[in-house]
Parts: C-alpha cells; structure tokens; sequence
C-alpha cells in the first residue's frame, strides 16, 4: 500500500498538522494502526505527562502496544523517549530523531 502524506485535526487544539509519510511508516513499524489524533506538540505534551506519571500503557486506549516499551532518556538530547529494549546502564540509548541522524551522519 502506498502511503500518501495526510492533513489531519488535532483532538486537543484543533489545528491542522501533516503526518507525514515518513511518520506514518514509523507509526507502522510500531504496530499502531489508527492515525494520531493529536499534533505533534500535543503528543508530545501527553506523553511528557503519561512518562511522568508511570503508567503510560493504561492511558492509551486507542494504542494496543504489541512490543514492550521501555522509556529512556535520549543520550544526544536529553529528550525522554521510548525503546522496544530494556535500557542498559553505559549503553546510550537515543531517540529516534538522534538515532536517524546518527545513522545517516555515519
Ligand atoms: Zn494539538
Ligand atoms: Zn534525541
């Protein structure tokens, strides 16, 4: 199936953001079937305040997670994110902004 780049209406503020090709590919590779209901800074803000309270899984009913994910704090940005590995003490662990550009600046 090919994807095509949508216009969506975010749930929180209403503005209209793009989920892009790229982030819906992503969105796949995670398993996650339905489209984000909420722009980019909304997301954010939600998962900032789901990671702080502890227990992200049970708020996210529309997202049935099929890998296990382990929030980490990104190496490169200090950003706190989530990885479908359980974090090592002396192993970097980075977001996935930080990880691509890695990935590509190598
Ligand atoms: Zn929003
Ligand atoms: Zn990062």
């Amino acid at each position: 199936m090919e994807l095509q780049e949508k216009t969506l209406t975010c749930f929180d503020c209403g503005a209209a953001f793009v989920f892009s090709v790229e982030e819906q590919t992503a969105f796949q590779a995670k398993g996650y079937v339905n489209s984000p209901k909420r722009c980019p800074a909304c997301r954010e803000t939600r998962k900032a305040r789901q990671l702080s309270s502890g227990n992200f899984k049970s708020i996210q009913p529309g997202f049935r997670s099929e890998r296990k994910l382990f929030p980490a704090t990104c190496a490169q940005c200090n950003q706190v994110t989530q990885v479908p590995f359980e974090p090592r003490e002396g192993r970097p662990v980075y977001c996935r902004d930080c990880y691509n550009t890695l990935k590509t600046n190598r």
